[in-house]
């Protein structure tokens, strides 16, 4: 069995299986690490027309989806996945952030289904256990919100990023909540833009300390917010402020 199983539900299924597909999470599904499924809501619509939307009660721009489909679609992703933590993305769930994915890919199950329109029936909710937005902005629809939550997940499933280090250093990845120092990779000069000298030392040691000089000082100049919540060492107060020849 796969360590993370997903369903996602949508009504444009092609729009998120070409992303599942490729890359990093293509490989992991090949693996058997991952089991990444999209499943067309449509398939749950009744009638000739297996009709999805209708026209907002009380009036009011766009169409709303019709509260059947969806939760049709996700009492069967519940039965295929038992004990699947079911989300639906909507700009008024919990903001996605790297503790959420932690969670997320823990839970080892599941269904993440997708709005459009102007929005889904309320009475949706009564069948999914967290709305979740992936910031303060309007999609046209929950497909991107359910791929970055998809992603984002499965990436730390041990064994999906090759390099089991990868996912730990990262920006809010490790346990000291830093955004991640720069990388550089060659040549060496590029349009008159140098590798800093110290990554070219081969000193271990003096390369740690500039990275992580690197992150103190991208997450106290670019997330002010995140750096307030830090509780620093004397060293890193120190290292803050050191230039390269005191590494
Ligand atoms: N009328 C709604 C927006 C609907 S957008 C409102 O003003 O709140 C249509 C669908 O896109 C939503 O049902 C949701 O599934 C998805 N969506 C849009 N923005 C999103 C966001 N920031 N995070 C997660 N899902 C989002």
């Amino acid at each position: 069995m796969a360590a993370l199983e997903v369903e996602i539900l949508t009504l444009f299924p092609r729009m998120c299986a070409g992303y599942l597909a490729e890359s990093i999470l293509g490989k992991a599904q090949e693996a058997g690490i991952v089991d990444l499924r999209v499943t067309d809501i449509r398939e749950f619509a009744a009638g000739k027309h297996r009709v999805t939307d209708d026209a907002p009660y009380g009036g009011g721009a766009g169409m709303v989806m019709k509260p059947e489909p969806l939760t049709e679609a996700v009492l069967a992703a519940r039965a295929r996945l038992p004990g699947a933590r079911v989300l639906l993305t909507s700009p008024r769930g919990r903001k996605l952030d790297q503790a959420l994915a932690r969670e997320l890919a823990a839970a080892g199950r599941l269904v993440v289904a997708c709005g459009r329109y102007e929005g889904v029936d309320e009475r949706v909710t009564a069948a999914v256990d967290m709305e979740v937005s992936v910031g303060d902005f309007v999609l046209t629809g929950g497909e991107l919100a359910a791929l970055c939550i998809v992603d984002a997940a499965a990436r730390l499933v041990p064994g999906v990023l090759g390099n089991e280090e990868s996912a730990g250093a990262e920006s809010f990845g490790g346990q000291d909540g830093l955004l991640e120092h720069p990388h550089y990779t060659r040549p060496p000069v590029y349009r008159g833009m140098e590798v800093p000298a110290v990554l070219l030392s081969g000193d271990h040691r003096r390369i740690e300390r500039w990275r992580r000089r690197e992150a103190l000082r991208a997450t106290r100049d670019r997330r002010p917010d995140l750096f307030a919540r830090l509780r620093l060492a004397e060293d890193d107060i120190r290292l803050l402020e050191a230039g390269d020849d005191e590494l």
